[in-house]
């Protein structure tokens, strides 16, 4: 096993790669919704207990975790981390199954919430997903070789053929060359996280069946009929909001131009740095073109707006690089609740959208007019029936209600 905080191209380089050997791996690249960014908390999530090795890679957000995790403790579980994904290492622990795939099945009966997991069991490879099937999992194969993954864009990159997604509530167990897949659960309604089509998802991915990329399309296309702009150019906020606004000015007709060129040099950074520096970073991730920008206006397209903070610095910046007018359009409703399903949205205190009404955020990021895609505009772009997706962010009809309303530190109190 080799985990690290950092770009997977750091913490994997050639001679760490060369010394994991083996016939199955796991792998993960931490986004935290459920405790800190810290080495404890990385995944693959690895242990020894009496039903043999398990690691675990989990997407999603369980919501019954405070009282899985008391129950646990209570049983004398002992936890190293403070994520929910090491309960089910715990429940595969506890189960007084014989049968593996009865361990599985029983451990996975017990969570609430969203998960899209990979885990290997000795020397089974297992993919699960849960019954509303908030979060992607697909399967691909490889020179014989089954893959798991969250989304196609990684089979692409190996060249590996995609074979389907992993249904909701389904469990798939392959030993070598062998698949053995089983449904065990009720059939529920389907969740679909729709922010994975607005912002989440690559584009070069295919999620619950069907391309992002085509979605954002239709999403700006949607959003030019419904909010057109008198403008002489439409930008997008590099990269997300590129394919919503190349859908708005196909739709539009007003010249797609890059407004503004993103630097490719800035990557994430896990140390958390002074205002000032963070400022700053907002600032050079994206250099304004004075050459398209001066006199012009601009109809500029976001995929979301959540604190309005970063929204601001770019209005800003377009009015110093010479933009007459600057129109914002948002190609998804107001965000107004929080994520309890595994997208890492602040408060409802810290989103903008929650607070204020949409006159009151325009002023507030600078702009001379601010509109976002309605509900009903959203559900019609999406490639699935309206009723698969979950929408909570937007309207506050939880799918689950999480049974404990709490931060993502739950575990560190
Ligand atoms: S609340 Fe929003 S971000 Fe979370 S799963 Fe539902 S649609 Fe996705």
């Amino acid at each position: 096993m080799h985990k690290a905080l950092g770009l997977v191209s750091d913490v994997f380089d050639e001679k760490i790669i060369r010394t994991l050997r083996g016939e199955m791996a796991v792998g993960h690249v931490r986004y935290s919704t459920t405790g800190s960014s810290n080495i404890k908390n990385t995944q693959p999530f690895y242990v020894k207990s009496k039903v043999g090795d398990i690691a675990i890679a989990h997407n999603g957000n369980l919501t019954n975790t405070l009282s899985l995790h008391r129950e646990l403790e209570n049983k004398g579980a002992l936890f190293q981390t403070s994520m929910d994904s090491e309960i089910i290492a715990h429940l595969i622990a506890h189960s007084q199954n014989r049968d593996f795939q009865d361990t599985v099945i029983w451990a996975l009966s017990k969570l609430e919430g969203a998960y899209s997991l990979v885990l290997m069991l000795n020397d089974i490879l297992i993919g699960a997903r849960d019954t509303q099937g908030f979060r992607p999992l697909c399967l691909g194969k490889l020179d014989g070789a089954y893959i798991l993954a969250s989304e196609t864009c990684a089979l692409d990159l190996i060249g590996a053929q995609y074979i389907r997604d992993i249904e909701p509530g389904e469990i798939i167990f392959i030993k070598k060359d062998k698949i053995d897949s089983t449904r065990p659960f009720a059939e529920t309604r389907h969740a679909f996280c729709i922010f994975e089509y607005i912002y989440f998802a690559r584009p070069d991915s295919n999620i619950f069946g069907h391309n992002v990329y085509m979605a954002r399309k239709k999403l700006g296309a949607q959003l030019a009929s419904e909010f057109p702009a008198e403008a002489d150019l439409v930008m997008p906020i590099p990269d997300s909001g590129t394919y919503a606004a190349l859908g708005f000015s196909e739709a539009s007709r007003i010249p797609f131009e890059y407004g503004m060129i993103r630097n490719h040099y800035i990557g994430r950074t896990f140390i958390q740095p002074s205002q000032d520096l963070r400022d700053f970073r907002v600032k050079i991730k994206l250099n304004p073109l004075k050459e398209v920008l001066n006199g012009k206006k601009v109809a500029i397209i976001e995929d979301s707006i959540v604190r309005g903070t970063t929204s601001r610095v770019r209005v800003k910046t377009l009015r110093l690089a010479g933009a007459r007018e600057i129109h914002m359009r948002v190609s998804c409703p107001p965000l107004k609740f929080p994520c309890f399903y595994g997208i890492d949205f602040p408060t409802k205190k810290e989103l903008i959208a929650s607070k204020h009404d949409i006159a009151w955020v325009r002023d507030f990021i600078g702009a001379d007019s601010l509109e976002y895609l309605s509900l009903e505009g959203m559900l019609k772009s999406m490639p699935l029936a309206k009723e698969s997706f979950c929408t909570a962010c937007f309207t506050g009809n939880y799918p689950i209600t999480p049974t404990c309303r709490t931060c993502k530190k739950i575990l560190e109190r």
